[in-house]
């Protein structure tokens, strides 16, 4: 039921990783410079989302040992964002009390690399890795204004330093894979990667989704899941 969309996510995250490396040598050719490599992880402290099929590929390939961060990251979570408003408190609490990406592993490579949702495929920094892990509410405002005075606008994703052609790729990726789950059981998933993983890790949501957009709603509500910040429900 669900294989012809999981298939279809790694023949889409394949072409993009082809995409991507060919836009990083264009870029590098013509003198641009980026800063993500192995070990750098600092873009890892940011909410990342995904598609529902997206997280079921990853929760297909975890260890027991992965599923067990992902199960503490995502009590964290659920107890964390319960007082929160808006999206910018959400985001501001993500980074300072919910901690790293639960698949970072110790030596701060992906632990789920080949696997990894496009908007980690997607984000590539145009600045030092300070800059993917900062606050940007502690700088000073001089310190905010050399900063996006320095940002290429034809590049990043202005006032951000990512690239923004990468970022607008896997957005589409992430649009078509919704509108594929959309096509089959006439709504699609969206949310917070390892929460995702976790509602098919721990309460097989694959299984839920095809009684249809009533029955999945009414179970994530009566479970305490259906947090606004972790998962939205988009009806075809
Ligand atoms: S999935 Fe991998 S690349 Fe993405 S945030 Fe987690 S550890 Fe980092």
């Amino acid at each position: 039921m669900w294989r012809h969309l999981t298939d279809a996510v790694r023949e889409q995250q394949a072409l993009f990783d082809s995409e991507v490396a060919s836009w990083i040598d264009r870029y590098t050719r013509q003198g641009g410079k980026l800063f993500c490599g192995k070990g750098c992880s600092n873009c890892c402290t940011l909410a990342v989302n995904c598609t529902f099929p997206e997280a079921l590929r990853i929760s297909a390939s975890l260890s027991a040992l992965q599923s067990a961060k992902v199960r503490e990251h995502t009590d964290r979570l659920l107890t964390n964002v319960r007082e929160i408003a808006d999206l910018k408190s959400y985001l501001r609490m993500h980074r300072q009390r919910i901690g790293y990406c639960p698949f970072l592993d110790d030596d701060c490579s992906c632990g789920i690399y080949q696997e990894r949702p496009f908007s980690c495929r997607a984000l590539l920094s145009t600045r030092e890795s300070r800059w993917c892990g900062l606050d940007f509410a502690e700088l000073s405002s001089e310190e905010k204004r050399a900063f996006v005075e320095s940002l290429d606008r034809n590049v990043t994703s202005f006032p951000l330093h990512y690239v923004a052609a990468t970022q607008d790729r896997g957005r589409a990726l992430e649009t078509e894979t919704a509108e594929n789950m959309a096509s089959r059981f006439g709504f699609s998933l969206y949310g917070n990667l390892p929460f995702l993983v976790h509602l098919e890790r721990e309460h097989h949501l694959s299984r839920i989704i095809p009684q249809g957009i009533g029955t999945t709603t009414s179970f994530l509500d009566q479970n305490g899941l259906l947090n606004p910040f972790l998962v939205t429900v988009d009806r075809k």
